[in-house]
């Protein structure tokens, strides 16, 4: 099967459409990473996801809708504040899980009586999703556990010859994955972590959770018990108060004949003296934004990725301490 790549406008999109309709695989971009997307009504479409990621089938898909979409024709039970929620932020990157109607096909939600929906704000998704005009189920488009891709050509590394289209619509200005709310409880409670954090949710919704998995507990978030986002070499994370360990395991790695590389913020990296660095820049926004991109060329062109931690963990860089861990640590 022959990959490609295009813009995104009317001809594309009606392919798109299509290939969507036809039961088949359309990427396209967000504002936070690219998705694989699927007709959320069609069962066998969203297996096909599943089996072309290689996604464990315990680990639920979110399906993104349009934002003149009306999510009551899918879901039941939506409390007042996420009224408030959504008329605050969205659309952009934040996923609300309610109790779920039964319309879209089981597969999708892995049996549970929840579903989580999300509205992206990226021109490119909204233009994909208006011209569709269905609920689409989409996961990060990856292959299972790789780095989450945040540009077409990242798509197109994982799936060349194995989907038939990849929308372009630049690099994803967000770059990590949506923050996932639970709105099933009388109080908000954060479930993934990512560019709309906690205490923003609090400002709007009055109060927020967050939940911590607990071992032996039945799990609220299935994505969280998995190995996530690994680039494809020897990876280490430093905190950022052992940044000079960092620095000493480069020059060890350097000794032996390796290509090590520093990935780091920065503020770290005016500590590294003349080591090769992946720049994250500087902000929890930008670094958000860098992260994918530089674990993807880190693992091109490196033999080992050693990230040192930034300074500030809180807000936004809760979400990207969260894949960072998962992707080096
Ligand atoms: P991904 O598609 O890889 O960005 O992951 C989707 C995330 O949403 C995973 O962490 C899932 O566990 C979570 N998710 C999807 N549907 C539900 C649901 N119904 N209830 C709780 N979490 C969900
Ligand atoms: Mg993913």
């Amino acid at each position: 099967m022959e990959t490609q790549i295009l813009p995104i406008n009317s001809g594309s999109l009606e392919l798109a459409k299509n290939i969507i309709t036809g039961g088949d695989l359309v990427a396209f971009p967000t504002e936070t990473v690219y998705g694989l997307g699927a007709n959320a009504l069609n069962d066998d479409a969203v297996k096909l996801i599943y089996a072309t990621k290689g996604r464990p089938s315990d680990n639920p898909l979110i399906v993104h809708v349009h934002k003149d979409f009306d999510i009551s024709e899918l879901v039941t039970d939506i409390p007042d504040y996420a009224k408030l929620l959504a008329k605050a932020f969205l659309p952009g990157p934040l996923t609300m899980v309610y109790k779920s109607r039964g319309i879209v096909c089981p597969t999708v939600s892995c049996g549970l009586d929840t579903l989580a929906v999300r509205v992206p704000s990226h021109e490119g998704a909204q233009a994909f999703l208006n011209y569709v005009g269905l609920p689409i189920a989409a996961p990060s488009a990856n292959i299972s556990k790789h780095v989450s891709p945040v540009t077409a050509r990242h798509v197109f590394d994982d799936f060349n010859g194995k989907i038939r289209l990849i929308l372009d619509g630049g690099k994803c200005t967000g770059g990590i994955e949506s923050t996932v709310l639970d709105c099933t409880g009388a109080v908000p409670c954060v479930l993934r972590s990512g560019l709309v954090t906690r205490d923003m949710v609090a400002q709007v919704a009055g109060e927020c959770d967050e939940y911590h998995m607990v071992e032996g507990e039945r799990v609220r978030s299935p994505g969280m018990k998995y190995k996530h986002y690994s680039p494809r070499c020897r990876t280490a994370l430093f905190d950022y108060a052992h940044r000079f360990d960092a620095l000493r395991e480069y020059r060890e790695s350097l000794a032996r004949g390796e290509k090590p590389y520093i990935m780091c913020d920065e503020q770290v990296a005016a500590d590294m003296e003349d080591a090769k660095i992946l720049n994250l820049g500087r902000g929890e926004n930008e670094v958000a934004a860098n992260l994918y991109d530089k674990l993807r060329e880190g693992e091109r062109v490196a033999d080992i990725i050693i990230a040192v931690a930034p300074l500030k963990q809180d807000g936004v860089m809760v979400g990207v301490m969260n894949r960072l861990t998962k992707a080096c640590g």
